[in-house]
């Protein structure tokens, strides 16, 4: 079985993943506060959990793998888009999580196992939070209830920090209610006009950090497999979400493996409104930008280092697919090829291919093993080199492999399956001279079923791939 390597936060080592339950892996990323479209940088631990959640249900399998992304629909910035628009906060986040849905799937991430949101799960909220009052690890004052960081003795370890170099280093809410500066909100008072649940300590809303504590062990359990987010989350988000997930059940680890993604810039610089090179994956995607494309750019560099986009490297992304896609149509993938390769054992991802990619989840070394790959010269030798673009979903569907209009490189026919086609027009012609119309019609109906576009002009018959060519309707070699 393929050991996949994981640089783990937690222990700042790379460490062989062990699964707790090899039949029940769990993973868990921090999704979205859903008010607005998501930006290109959103999408990066996205990508980064996908291609864990694939490689996982390869060497596992698809079944024992569960993976949970939440939806933070309960927050202040919510709030504020409401009351700026006028509109109902159900609507807003409705709508919000409806565009977060077709972008991602426009970059060809597989939906989790579980998307919960955090208003479907009040409750445990404040059941977590009664406990940790119980246990002397939080307080309530004014209405607020915090969590007293001085009672827990590793706050801090993850992201290695004492709680005075959190002070010092950090812009805490000095609230005369607060014990210590860094005790953080897990139950806050609302107000008219703001959403509020009745609980122990009156009519309020939790705080963000005890969203993922409640539903990670709702769902998962209190010790599950592996945690993730964008590094800008290590402090104070998932500090706390430990120390929380920790005191309430000191008996469970919560996760054991941290992988945190570093964050994306633009052209060398950081993402940001003010710079005017803020943009959605909307925004890509209405430039005619492929989805595939801005996934092959992003996973063109290690999720351990911060990326960069740049145009130049979306234009050499396009070109490289527009040769793979080419390729794969050339030699007719399709269902049934694969299907056909399978059954022969063949659909098999590339043993260096897997090795790299399990080695912290090197894509650009696997993105480089497929340049080489690339280069074989019949459906079999390429068989490894399909299953690597599937393994980074970079094709979904065999049904729909993408096809780039026009440039030099459009759909090209493997010289072996391009003399199939031309051996049984051949045969039609002298099926058609021989006048036997019944072999003639046979002939036809393969050609149809494959795709071929055969245009006869003067006695004379050309064709091209159809954009549904499927060789391996071409019959056996
Ligand atoms: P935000 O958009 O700041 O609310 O962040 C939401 C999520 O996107 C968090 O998980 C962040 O880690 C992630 N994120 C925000 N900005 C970036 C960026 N420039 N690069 C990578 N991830 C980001
Ligand atoms: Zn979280």
């Amino acid at each position: 079985m393929t050991t996949i390597r994981l640089q783990n936060t937690k222990t700042r080592q790379r460490e062989d993943f062990v699964p707790i339950d090899p039949r029940n892996l769990r993973m868990y990323l921090c999704g979205p506060t859903v008010y607005d479209r998501a930006h290109l940088g959103n999408s990066r631990n996205v990508l980064v959990f996908d291609v864990l959640f694939r490689l996982l249900r390869h060497v596992y399998g698809p079944d024992h793998v569960t993976y949970v992304r939440n939806f933070t629909d309960v927050d202040d910035k919510i709030n504020a888009r409401a009351a700026e628009t006028g509109r109902a906060i159900g609507d807003i986040t409705a709508e919000t999580i409806g565009w977060y849905h077709d972008d991602m799937d426009a970059l060809g991430a597989l939906r989790p196992t579980h998307e919960p949101r955090a208003t479907d799960y009040i409750a445990q909220m404040i059941t977590m939070i009664a406990d940790l009052i119980a246990k002397g690890h939080a307080y309530a004052a004014e209405g607020h209830v915090l969590f007293a960081v001085e009672s827990y003795e590793n706050y801090g370890a993850l992201s290695g920090r004492s709680i005075d170099d959190m002070i010092a280093g950090a812009r805490v809410e000095v609230a005369p209610y607060k014990r210590n500066p860094m005790d953080f909100v897990l139950w806050k008072p609302s107000g008219d006009g703001v959403p509020g649940w009745s609980s122990p300590w009156g009519y309020g809303r939790p705080g963000w950090h005890i969203e993922c504590s409640a539903m990670s062990h709702e769902l998962l359990g209190e010790t599950f497999d592996i945690h993730g987010g964008g590094n800008d989350l290590m402090f104070p988000h998932h500090e706390n979400e430990i120390a929380q997930s920790a005191c309430a059940h000191p008996q469970g680890e919560f996760a054991r493996y941290w992988i945190h993604n570093e964050m994306l810039q633009v052209e060398g610089k950081k993402m940001s409104k003010s710079l005017g090179n803020f943009f959605t994956i909307r925004d890509l995607l209405d430039q005619g930008i492929r989805g595939a494309v801005i996934r092959l750019v992003m996973l063109g560099t290690h999720y351990g280092k911060t990326m960069d986009w740049t145009d130049a490297r979306r234009a050499e992304a396009e070109g490289t697919l527009r040769k793979w896609y080419g390729i794969l149509h050339g030699h007719g993938f399709g269902p049934k090829l694969v299907a056909a390769l399978k059954a022969d054992g063949k659909w098999e991802p590339d043993a260096e291919f897997i090795g790299v990619l399990a080695n912290d989840l090197n894509t650009p070394g696997a993105l480089a093993r497929l340049h080489v790959l690339s280069k074989g010269k019949t459906p079999a030798a390429l068989a490894g080199f399909a299953n690597g673009l599937e393994m980074l979903g970079l094709v979904n569907d065999w049904a729909q492999i993408p096809m780039f209009d026009g440039g030099e490189a459009g759909p090209t026919v493997a010289p072996v399956i391009a003399a199939q086609v031309d051996a049984l027009l051949a045969e039609r012609a002298a099926a058609r001279a021989a006048k036997d119309w019944a072999r003639a019609d046979e002939v036809r109906d393969i050609l149809n079923a494959a795709g071929v576009q055969v245009t006869d002009v003067g006695g004379q018959a050309t064709w091209k791939p159809g954009p549904d060519f499927d060789a391996a309707a071409l019959g056996d070699l």
